[in-house]
């Protein structure tokens, strides 16, 4: 089961993940800009941060094998510090970054007038940096959060296929599915989704323009809660090919967009020439 983690906050995790990750199945990871967990005090904290996302973090995981890219953006709960603000005349110097593979993750925390006006700036980013943008939706007033989200997403001129609109839901996912944008879901170890219940989204909606992501980080979280996906697809039924779809082809889709994307040395790192015996892709290494 080859699998990419399209929203997965590696900085938080350790390297005990990376291989538990690897060893799972885990081949690439996007990891979004998110907050810190207590306040920056000032827009050089999001200097550092962003250059380790694009840096330091990428050498990390290529050490066990795993391929990674960021999004980069103010989140919404920064977004409502007027020290953080600034931060927004920064960004296009990292949406130019080839490590950069989306706008990302914006959104509603609290549906504030500061969140509005952030949301809507970070998605004329997106289109004027050609890329796709990612799209956190709050975790209270789910369902008001998820159709004010859609109305600036449409408001924004970005084309709905170019847009993520994550952490959904069994009631949120209806309102996005017609929308012709992608839907993401976070599996949880004991809170929003589970592998199972996604399972039954799967069987309800298909698997086209899903996403599943484990939006793992300092928090209470699993990290492999997207192999547990893919083993629950088979168990109830789903094939191999659907399980790829879900979770490879889909997020390498999504975030290939941006023309960025470099996942070919680890999308079939056991293909091997018959010729030689050599791994194809790897050189024999
Ligand atoms: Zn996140």
């Amino acid at each position: 089961m080859r699998i990419f983690d399209p929203h997965i906050h590696m900085t938080s995790r350790t390297t005990d993940d990376y291989e538990r990750m690897a060893a799972a199945g885990v081949r690439a990871v996007v990891e979004p800009a998110f907050w810190m967990g207590q306040p920056r005090t000032s827009v050089a904290s999001f200097v550092d941060y962003f250059d380790s996302l694009i840096g330091w973090e990428p050498f990390r995981a290529g050490q066990f094998g795993v391929r990674h890219h960021a999004t980069i953006a103010l989140n919404p709960k920064e977004a409502n510090d007027r020290r953080c603000r600034p931060v927004l005349d920064l960004l296009p110097r990292y949406l130019d970054k080839d490590a950069v593979v989306a706008v990302g993750e914006i959104g509603y925390d609290s549906m504030t007038p500061e969140e509005d006006e952030a949301f809507a700036a970070q998605l004329a980013l997106a289109v004027a940096h050609d890329l796709p943008a990612l799209v956190h939706t709050p975790h209270r007033d789910k369902a008001r959060g998820v159709e004010r989200t859609l109305a600036v997403v449409a408001e924004s001129g970005i084309g709905a296929g170019r847009v993520v609109v994550d952490h959904l839901n069994e009631v949120t996912v209806k309102l996005v599915r017609d929308t012709g944008c992608w839907l993401g879901f976070s599996i949880y170890p004991d809170t929003k989704m589970t592998a199972l219940r996604m399972v039954e989204l799967l069987r309800e909606y298909g698997t086209e323009r899903m996403l599943v992501n484990s939006a793992a980080d300092w928090g209470r979280s699993d990290p492999l809660l997207t192999r547990a996906t893919g083993e629950a697809m088979l168990a109830a039924g789903f094939g191999d090919d659907d399980v790829d779809r879900v979770l490879w082809r889909n997020p390498v889709e999504f975030y290939g967009q941006s023309g960025r994307l470099d996942v070919s040395d680890v999308e079939d790192p056991a293909a091997v020439d018959p010729q030689t015996g050599n791994s194809i892709l790897r050189g024999g290494s």
